[in-house]
């Protein structure tokens, strides 16, 4: 049996933590630069605030209606998504975390009553964290996910829903479109639509043989767990991604190569951690930036180069970077976009040593563990490399950013009481 845990509007509910006074109130979350908007309370939902809609075009009705406007504050999303994980991590041994905002539990070998033991999990996550999640369970993970469709959507479910019987989930399905299922897409859909698959029960009761022919082994996968057969099983280990990209618009466009350097510096500078925290080597770097494709010149390039031996230190890595930009770079441009790849990753302990070639020094080894580790403790960024410069002008636009109430020392809440 597996449970999975969705918290409700994350965004949304991360931004009403620390701000008791906007619980039961209409709150929207931005995207990067305060462009469209990605997250909305179920007050804001109800005021009919559209999904994904460019800021600047609806800010005015949003103040109309007292909707309360947030940029994204990811320290924040971050920090409380790993925190409902490790409370999570109380009920299960093996958890996998399937997003910032979603987790599967395995319960094998819970003794308790599901839906008990369901509702524990939903008041305790809100009791320590104040994190409203809802949990669905059932067999396998595909109707797990069905099932927590089910908890927000029909209010008698009180947040928790449970199938464990045919019975149950085909009411469900019988009353779900096809592209409520976890892996179909509005593509794969409409094709299905084609074929009189409409509801989540003609998939279910569809021949698997057949639609495996036509489309892939994944559709076969996913209508044997629609049956309450698991097809596919949890990931603990999340993938370690083949290539790290770090890419932004910037809030303020920068004409002149110092801050772009200082940019793809900084964006060079995460990817790296990132590297460090999957425990691999990249070999080459590749930089991009881009003007606005409406500007008259649009101009665009990338260069990737190679680095002198496989490593994860941070100063090589922004210095190769930043020797692609150099190279890259044209005066004149109002650039609107830049970013950082690190490409042919490799895993650190499968690292071959040439005799002949250069390599890390544990010495380097050891400096980028140390900064890794102050800055997981004390607050991301409290080291950083003096090419990233201290004037981050041309950082992102978020004109609404809320504190960042569990990561910096200055931004913890008093009480008084
Ligand atoms: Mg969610």
């Amino acid at each position: 049996m597996y449970a999975l845990v969705d918290c409700n509007s994350f965004y949304a509910s991360c931004e009403q933590i620390f701000r008791p006074d906007l619980r039961g109130q209409p709150v929207v979350v931005l995207s990067n630069n305060d462009g469209c908007i990605v997250a909305r309370s179920k007050e804001a939902k109800n005021l009919g605030v559209p999904d994904l809609q460019p800021f600047f075009k609806i800010a005015q009705l949003l103040r109309q209606k007292g909707v309360h406007v947030f940029s994204s504050n990811y320290c924040l999303y971050g920090d409380i998504s790993h925190k409902v994980m490790s409370t999570l991590q109380n009920y299960s041994p093996d958890i996998e975390v399937y997003s910032i905002d979603e987790m599967f539990l395995c319960l094998a070998g819970v003794q308790e009553p599901l839906i008990a033991y369901g509702q524990t999990i939903k008041q305790t996550v809100w009791r320590d964290i104040r994190m409203p999640v809802s949990v669905g369970m059932a067999p396998t993970k595909t109707l797990a996910k069905l099932a927590n469709h089910a908890a927000k959507k029909i209010p008698k479910t009180q947040g928790v829903c449970l199938l464990d019987s045919p019975l149950k989930w085909q009411w469900l399905q019988k009353r779900l479109p096809v592209t409520k299922v976890w892996g179909i897409g509005k593509r794969l859909g409409k094709r299905l639509n084609a074929m009189d698959i409409s509801t989540v029960y003609d998939l279910a009761t569809a021949n698997a043989k057949q639609l495996r022919q036509q489309f892939s082994v994944d559709v076969e996968r996913i209508i044997a767990e629609l049956n309450g057969n698991p097809a596919i099983s949890l990931e603990l280990q999340p993938a370690a991604k083949k290539q790290i990209f770090c890419t932004r618009s910037f809030g303020e466009k920068p004409t002149e190569l110092k801050p772009l350097a200082q940019a793809i510096s900084a964006y060079a500078a995460r990817a790296c951690e990132k590297l460090r925290a999957q425990k691999q080597y990249c070999k080459s770097v590749q930089v991009f930036i881009n003007t606005s494709p409406y500007d008259a010149n649009y101009y665009s390039q990338q260069l990737v180069v190679q680095l002198p031996y496989p490593t994860d230190d941070s100063r090589i890595i922004i210095a190769h970077a930043n020797k692609a930009l150099a190279i890259i770079y044209k005066t004149g441009k109002r650039y609107l976009k830049a970013g950082v790849g690190l490409l042919d990753l490799s895993e650190r302990k499968y690292m071959q040593q040439d005799l002949f070639q250069r390599a890390q020094t544990t010495q380097c080894d050891a400096l980028m563990l140390t900064v890794d580790k102050i800055n997981r403790r004390y607050g991301q960024g409290l080291i950083y490399w003096g090419a990233e410069g201290s004037n981050k002008r041309w950082h992102m636009r978020q004109q609404f950013l809320s504190p960042a109430y569990t990561t910096r020392w200055e931004d913890i809440p008093f009480i008084k009481c």
